[in-house]
């Protein structure tokens, strides 16, 4: 058999991430104010720090990683890039499986690879305390752990269902030093109004952004890190496509497709946009993102200008959304729950660059159990997405008896997430198509532009 593992050393740790930006036919639509009119860079100064703003908006090809930042991600990049010959032999199918594997992070997902460079450069500007959302838990942790890294006060809002359903990620964020909060909380106006309407109300990643946004906003020395969406986050996340290649050329392979989960973009854009410059140099490369049908941006929202939060504050990013009063059901992929989708993403998505398909969710935990007792690893409810439309495509290669190479990111670790897998076990989870109506519904509070 050949090679299952392909390692880099440290010093290959990527010095510089790559911005998709610099090779996008078109330039990306500009963020908008309530005014309708793009906005400048110190509109967003209130919740970010400059050196952040900057890469946002930055049209450089390749940003230069700060030596302190490449000296924390050292703790556990580069990540392994595995050959997954057990699964493929389950299978019966004759395509070539590889997986890149981010649940090597103390976190255990992707994410610490955008929370290390957040911390520092917050740091370095001064600030003392980070707000942040969280869903699933993965970006809270994250954050708190890189927090901790560079001696930041953390303060986490944690959607309410998440936050009981999974206590120990709650558990993880204070080991690490972090204050975590049930999102609708008492801290915040935000918060208070919601329950006082509705003292029930189970959260969504949209209140708990509100949230955290409204608190940074509020105090000079606090300022709000983002785990997805934004293009400074998915340029962060480059690291692990440009990793993947330098893999894929000690394999002596290069991928004919690429799947990765996708929520608010980062680990989709993540691994994929530094292949999507070999595509516009001419290689043959797909790239699929995969979501849930319980909330299907890309495939069932609309290309539209809309906010990133549900109450408002945010500027307006022009992306796929389901509309930002969006309410998912309570679906165990708690990271792939957001209404938004990355505009970066969604514009590539637009023009065709990339593709997306939706999946429901008992096929995402049959393909993950499938994938557990090949490989070993137990994936994330997340990650399943991608591991079930991966087998899902070599399976029909072992149709056509095309010996395609397929490449997904396997985005984090499930260890967390074992109360899903028993309800799943149980027979206790289902399939839930988010309905049309329910959509056209959210869509038709889309703000007005222009
Ligand atoms: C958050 C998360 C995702 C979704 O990532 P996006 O970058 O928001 O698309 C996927 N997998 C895991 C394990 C996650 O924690």
């Amino acid at each position: 058999m050949s090679q299952t593992k392909f390692l880099l050393d440290e010093s290959e740790i990527p010095t510089h991430w790559y911005n998709v930006v610099a090779d996008m036919p078109n330039p990306p639509t500009p963020p908008l104010g309530p005014d309708g009119k793009p906005i400048g860079p110190e509109a967003l100064t209130a919740i970010f720090p400059m050196s952040l703003i900057e890469q946002e908006v930055s049209a450089e090809r390749w940003i230069a990683i700060p030596e302190p930042v490449r000296e924390v991600m050292r703790l556990y990049r580069p990540s392994p890039l595995f050959r997954a010959h057990r699964l493929e032999a389950a299978l019966g199918t004759p395509a070539k499986i590889y997986y890149k594997y981010e649940g090597i992070s103390p976190a255990g997902s992707h994410k610490v690879n955008t929370a290390i460079p957040q911390a520092y450069y917050n740091k370095l500007a001064g600030i003392k305390r980070l707000t942040t959302e969280t869903g699933a838990g993965q970006w809270g942790s994250s954050i708190a752990l890189a927090g901790q890294m560079f001696g930041l006060e953390v303060r986490v809002f944690m959607v309410k269902v998440s936050y009981e359903q999974k206590p120990f990620r709650r558990s993880m964020m204070q080991t690490w030093g972090a204050q975590v909060f049930a999102s609708p909380s008492m801290e915040t106006n935000t918060g208070r109004g919601i329950l006082e309407k509705d003292p029930g109300n189970l959260g969504s990643l949209g209140i708990a952004i509100s949230e955290a946004v409204e608190e940074a906003a509020s105090r000079p020395d606090t300022n709000y890190t983002l785990g997805s969406v934004l293009n400074h986050v998915i340029l962060h996340q480059t690291v692990i496509g440009l990793e993947a290649k330098k893999q894929f050329e000690k394999a002596g392979d290069y991928p004919d497709m690429i799947f990765a989960p996708c929520g608010g973009g980062s680990n989709f854009g993540g691994v994929a946009f530094p292949f999507l410059a070999d595509k516009a140099a001419g290689k043959n490369v797909r790239l699929v993102a995969v979501e849930p049908t319980s909330c299907p941006t890309l495939t069932k929202g609309a290309y539209a200008y809309d906010f990133g939060d549900s109450a408002g504050f945010t500027p307006l990013m022009k992306m796929y959304t389901l509309g930002h009063d969006f309410m998912p059901p309570g679906i165990h992929a708690g990271g792939l729950r957001y209404h938004g989708d990355s505009p970066l993403v969604s514009q590539l998505y637009h023009e065709g660059l990339i593709e997306a398909v939706a999946v429901p969710q008992l096929a995402t935990f049959e393909a993950g159990v499938t994938f557990a007792r090949a490989e070993g690893i137990i994936p994330a409810p997340e990650s399943n997405h991608a591991v079930a439309a991966c087998i899902a495509e070599a399976l029909r290669c072992k149709e056509s008896g095309e010996a395609k190479t397929l490449f997904f990111n396997l985005s984090g670790h499930g260890h967390f997430d074992m109360a899903s897998y028993d309800k799943y076990f149980s027979g206790q989870l289902e399939d839930f198509h988010y309905p049309e109506e329910a959509i056209k519904e959210s869509l038709a509070h889309l703000p007005k532009v222009g």
